[in-house]
């Protein structure tokens, strides 16, 4: 045995917690490092590990201790910050090391392929006319491959001319063996171009001089970024007041220094023009190279992507939540716009927050991390209000544009008045001809899907909900079904009530399309276009419709909040917003603090361009203190007083929330197995933590599943987790009862 072998600790994703010890040979030691991927002999099998420690102890003498097989990348994936970060997941979340790491490094890369060459082929033999003839009528096949081949200008993917022109394997071989073509290997620059999303937004580059709050805001944060220690700051913005010009000065700063940057937007599909921005900004930098990472990349070219930070070939990554896990080297900066979009907190474990994990690896690095929104969420403000984090508002829009002029439309009086319900009031009506007879566009938003779209019997008052899930089920007009949003169950809509018979089912509620015939009919000529999340499930659909709008193409846009955000066109003047209430009826804590921002990001759509912008909120509660602050943008004190009322009622932030999940197919069961372990927890956690429940879900059944909740209000997450996880370890567990914990939720339902 070679004296000079290293111990190392490394963690196995193979399903055990805990970190095991090899032995590491003289020839790997200088390949190897904290965050290494390797391969490891487990019993008879081999899996994948990570690297903990590189000088480990281990009980067992050393002949007992197996050796590393191999060494998957000659680079660390994963940095000793984030290795500490991925501790911090665990404990905080209350998620296994292996769910957490799992997440960290993406699929591909934990398999350990490599960045692969690609098949190129070009024509290797100019066919004259005789030739081309002969292979047409012998194999048409071949001679439509060849022909498409030959009139490309540069050399073909195999793989696209198999799977896109529909071309057969054997019909290319053919090509190949007759040397009528030829192919070449190389590595493919997916990294660099395959984001056609961000590169079909490619902004046109404007120089552009601060304006007195941006430089200030951006002297701030330069200032904190001179410590080289951590600091948070939080850019409170109005919608156009510049915010991603004191974002990219930031990064250009931290370029400059020869350091890397996270830029967290909340979903890239959504934020194509923010995601464009920096794209064409860090253009002049020859050598910054950004990646993009999106829902849309293949596997290769996400494991393209994180090999290349991983190396530190590349210094700026922007991406949705799972960027702030990047293995970016030297690090400088983090930023997460868009700070108190719920997108950011996974819904599945682990199920952390991007914004908070971006703000604790910021302080595990020692860098400044800045938070930016137009509506900053209350716990951010909070910690504003402690000093915790340095404000920098920016409260004009740039070139002193006006605010939108904001209508309430009080639709109580308009059902007296009509007598009937109401889609659209007179008063948006109108507005829409006006702006359709100026030529202007329009978007209206509805403001939730599925719920708003169910079908009621007006006799008796029955909704029809899903079998398997306690959720009405969403009409949708086009095939005459009933569809689950949850579990996908899809039924005929009835004809008649199948409680009381009576044919007066009819489907209550706003759904997109619903609006989108109200609209047809008072806008006969109009050009109307629809954007919901079946559109947006189709990402081309998605992407033409915003470029088709864009084009003015369409005159009045209907959709969810999903198009709320981000999005910038200059010739809309009218927003309308068609139920303003229904997030405010759902019994969450955040109701207010979403209206409120919905309202906002919603009105921030109005009027971007140089013509002046109206907003029309219909709503039932008009003097509603969201409705009445978005009125008035008044960010600032709503804040306070949203803040206000969480301290009253001891909600978070003042406390954390722990919400545990039980559910199963047997409702007694899953009801009396939370009973049971509400009493351990009750007294293993004492005084310091408020226990409420257990209770049913909001949402009481899903895919057939009953579902019963327990709070935990706590002012010290981690220690609660650890004793709900002992509780958990010692309690004995039916098989058919599966618990979820999720710290900090966004969702309630
Ligand atoms: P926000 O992110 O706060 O909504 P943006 O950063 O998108 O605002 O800025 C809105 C628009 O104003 C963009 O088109 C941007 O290029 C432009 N802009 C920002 N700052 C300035 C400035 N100081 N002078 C001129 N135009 C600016
Ligand atoms: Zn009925
Ligand atoms: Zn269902």
């Amino acid at each position: 045995m070679d004296p000079n072998e290293r111990i190392v600790s490394v963690w196995p994703l193979a399903g055990f917690e805990k970190t095991l010890h090899y032995r590491l040979p003289q020839s790997m030691a200088d390949s190897v490092w904290p965050g290494s991927l390797v391969r490891i002999p487990i019993g008879r099998r081999f899996a994948q590990g990570v690297v903990f420690e590189l000088d480990s102890q281990s009980d067992l003498p050393l002949n007992r201790l197996k050796l590393v097989s191999h060494v998957v990348y000659p680079f660390p994936l994963l940095t000793g910050d984030l290795l500490r970060l991925a501790d911090w997941l665990r404990c905080y979340y209350g998620a296994s090391t292996e769910s957490v790491l799992e997440t960290m490094i993406p699929s591909v890369a934990r398999q350990g392929k490599s960045s692969k060459k690609e098949k190129y082929a070009k024509v290797a033999k100019q066919l004259d006319g005789d030739e081309l003839a002969k292979l047409e009528s012998r194999a048409p096949k071949q001679h439509a491959l060849y022909q498409f081949i030959a009139q490309q200008f540069l050399p073909q993917k195999k793989a696209t001319l198999l799977s896109r022109i529909g071309a057969t394997s054997s019909a290319y071989k053919a090509l190949l063996t007759k040397g009528f073509i030829e192919e070449e290997s190389r590595i493919s620059k997916r990294v660099a171009y395959a984001d056609e999303l961000a590169e079909a937004e490619f902004v046109e580059e404007k120089r552009i001089v601060l304006n007195e709050e941006q430089r200030q805001a951006v002297e701030s944060i330069s200032n904190s970024m001179s410590k080289q220690a951590f600091a948070a700051h939080l850019v409170q913005g109005v919608t156009g007041s510049g915010k991603t010009e004191v974002y990219l000065a930031a990064m250009e700063k931290a370029l400059k220094e020869g350091r890397s940057v996270l830029f967290l937007v909340p979903e890239v599909a959504l934020t194509p023009q923010t995601v464009g921005r920096i794209r064409s900004r860090l253009s002049q930098y020859k050598d910054v190279s950004t990646v993009v990472v999106h829902s849309g990349l293949s596997e290769g070219e996400r494991l393209d992507a994180w090999i290349s930070l991983a190396k530190g070939e590349a210094q700026v990554v922007v991406g949705a939540r799972s960027a702030v896990f990047a293995p970016a080297r030297s690090l400088g900066l983090i930023i997460v716009d868009e700070e108190h979009e719920p997108a950011y907190k996974q819904d599945e474990t682990p199920r952390y927050h991007g914004r908070d994990v971006a703000i604790y690896r910021a302080f595990l690095e020692g860098v400044v991390c800045v938070l930016g929104s137009a509506t900053p969420s209350i716990e951010s403000y909070r910690n504003v209000t402690r000093g915790k984090y340095i404000q920098n508002l920016l409260t004009k829009r740039v070139d002193d544009r006006a605010l939108p002029v904001f209508h309430i439309v009080d639709m109580r009086a308009e059902v007296m008045r009509t007598r009937k319900p109401v889609q659209l009031s007179a008063p948006l009506v109108e507005k829409l001809q006006d702006r359709f007879d100026a030529g202007e566009q329009s978007i209206l938003f509805i403001n939730r899907r599925g719920y708003s779209s169910s079908m009621l019997c007006q006799e008796c008052g029955h909704v029809e909900e899903c079998n398997h899930c306690s959720v009405p089920m969403t009409y949708h007009r086009s095939d005459e079904t009933l569809k689950c949003h949850l579990c996908g169950h899809e039924v005929a809509a009835p004809l008649r009530c199948p409680e009381c018979q009576s044919p007066k089912i009819r489907w209550k509620g706003m759904g997109t399309q619903r609006i989108e015939d109200a609209v047809k009919r008072v806008l006969p000529r109009a050009r109307i276009q629809r954007i919901d999340s079946d559109t947006m499930s189709r990402k081309h659909l998605f992407r033409e419709i915003l470029g088709d709008f864009r084009l003015g193409k369409i005159d009045v846009l209907v959709g969810t909040q999903m198009i709320a955000k981000g999005l910038d066109f200059p010739n809309v003047t009218l927003v309308g917003m068609v139920d303003a209430d229904l997030s405010l009826h759902i019994a969450d804590f955040r109701a207010n603090e979403r209206t409120f921002q919905l309202l906002v990001q919603v009105s921030g759509r109005a009027g971007r361009g140089d013509l002046a912008g109206e907003v029309i909120v219909q709503t039932f509660t008009p003097h509603a203190d969201p409705i009445q602050f978005a009125r008035k943008e008044d960010v600032g004190h709503f804040l306070e007083v949203e803040l206000e009322s969480r301290k009253t009622r001891n909600y978070p932030p003042f406390r954390h929330l722990i919400r545990q999940i039980f559910r199963g197919p047997n409702e007694d069961k899953v009801s009396f197995f939370a009973e049971q372990f509400a009493k351990r927890a009750s007294s293993a956690l004492g005084e310091t933590v408020e226990l409420r429940g257990p209770a049913p879900c909001a949402i009481e059944k899903m895919k057939d599943h009953y579902r019963f909740q327990i709070w935990y209000f706590s002012g010290m997450v981690s220690q609660t987790v650890a004793m709900l996880k002992k509780i958990e370890s010692e309690i004995g567990w039916p098989k058919d009862v599966i618990q979820v914990l999720d710290v900090d939720p966004m969702t309630l339902s």
